[in-house]
């Protein structure tokens, strides 16, 4: 049985700022990442980040990922399990893994449970044939293996997902029939928006696919405008021919072990789905067992490396590291957070906090 005494799931941006946060108070940690690559969703950014340069905004998101994971080599008090899934948190506080081909106990004083998101998946006929992917797969296929994975695709969703991947696949090569999207305006940033819109590709909003053919793999979709119900228009359908569709529909926070660890949970449409109640130290109602990042609710890499910095100080204060200088830190941190959710982009984040406060917690 592996003994620590600070456990972080996922070595994302908001499990490797936990880390780090945790150990500058001198707690000992050990990450446990199911990938071989630490870094979570920053590994396949290759676009530069924006916002504060708190947050390491000018940067491209991979180099903050390999920035962040150079600081965690180099420290001491961390410990990196790499191809270690985390599979179940029981009751006893035991919890388990598969590291090294071996199934692992591990009897940790306090987790971070830090294990991002999933991508939603849409149903519509024909959306099983090869060819249809989750913008996140067509991502690690481009930026991680140098896999072209399409010559022509058709982009469903026009968020921040939908808006940079297309632009993206432009850039290596491969032509964009359309995004399209089912609300009347488009829900990612207009700065990537215009990028793709320069460079050609038509951006079509109240628009949704019917179906996908093909015989062996996609060939094509049928897509049509849909009315204010969002019900398709007949007579406006059109036949778009591609080989790869793109469905880039939004996330959901990856809350499993929440579950299992008997977390209370909630869903919070402004927060992408069921999270856990938690209090301004990211706490969940289970105690020693804290959330950061997309698991509590899908936001930006910003914000999950900010949580995971107050998480990891919340969590290592509790086992009496920093006394002194915790409580500061822990109060810069949320300031840090207010601001990031300040503004009009941060409305919907804010109004998901609050049906957490609401629901007991306070996050
Ligand atoms: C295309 C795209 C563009 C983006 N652009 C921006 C941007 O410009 N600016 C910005 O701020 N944000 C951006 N984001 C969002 C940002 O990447 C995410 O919000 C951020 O990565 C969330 O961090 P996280 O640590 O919570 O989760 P993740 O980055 O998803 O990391 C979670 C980690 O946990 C691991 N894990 C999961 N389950 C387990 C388990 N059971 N055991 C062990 N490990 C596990 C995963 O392998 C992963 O490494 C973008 C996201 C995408 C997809």
């Amino acid at each position: 049985m592996k003994q620590i005494e600070i456990l972080v799931v996922g070595g994302g941006p908001a499990g490797l700022c936990a880390a780090l946060a945790a150990s500058s108070l001198g707690a000992k940690v050990l990450i446990c990442e199911r990938d071989d690559h630490p870094g979570g969703q920053l590994v396949k950014q290759t676009h530069k980040f924006f916002g504060s340069e708190k947050q390491y905004a000018g940067d491209r998101g991979f180099q903050i990922g390999e920035m962040l994971l150079e600081k965690v080599k180099a420290d001491e008090n961390i410990e990196l399990w790499i191809d270690t899934t985390v599979l179940g948190i029981y009751e006893d506080g035991i919890v388990t893994c598969e590291h090294d081909g071996e199934h692992v106990k591990i009897k940790p004083e306090r987790t971070i449970i830090a294990t991002g998101a999933a991508e939603k998946f849409l149903p519509f006929p024909g959306n099983d044939l090869p060819g249809i992917y989750g913008a996140g797969a067509v991502q690690t296929l481009m930026n991680v293996s140098g896999v072209k994975p399409a010559e022509r695709v058709l982009m469903v969703g026009a968020g921040n997902i939908g808006l940079i991947v297309s632009y993206q696949l432009k850039q290596a090569g491969v032509d964009i029939a359309a995004i399209i999207e089912g609300a009347p305006k488009i829900g990612g940033y207009l700065v990537h928006a215009s990028k793709d819109v320069r460079s050609g590709i038509p951006v079509l909003t109240s628009h949704t696919i019917l179906e996908a053919y093909g015989k062996d793999r996609v060939e094509g979709a049928i897509i049509a405008k849909i009315d204010d119900k969002w019900q398709p228009i007949p007579g406006t359908e059109q036949d778009i021919k591609c080989d790869v569709i793109c469905l880039a529909v939004g996330l959901s926070p990856l809350t499993e072990l929440c579950w299992q660890a008997g977390c209370e949970m909630a869903f919070i449409r402004e927060l992408s789905g069921h999270v856990p109640i938690v209090d301004d130290y990211l706490e969940t109602t289970v105690p020693g067992i804290y959330v950061a990042g997309d698991v509590s609710g899908i936001e930006e890499a910003s914000s999950a490396m900010v949580e995971g910095r107050l998480a990891g100080l919340s969590a290592a204060a509790s086992l009496g590291y920093g006394k002194e200088e915790a409580p500061e830190l822990q109060k810069a941190a949320m300031a840090e957070l207010d601001e990031l959710r300040a503004g009009p982009m941060g409305e919907r984040i804010r109004m998901g906090l609050e049906k957490v406060a609401a629901k007991g917690g306070a996050k």
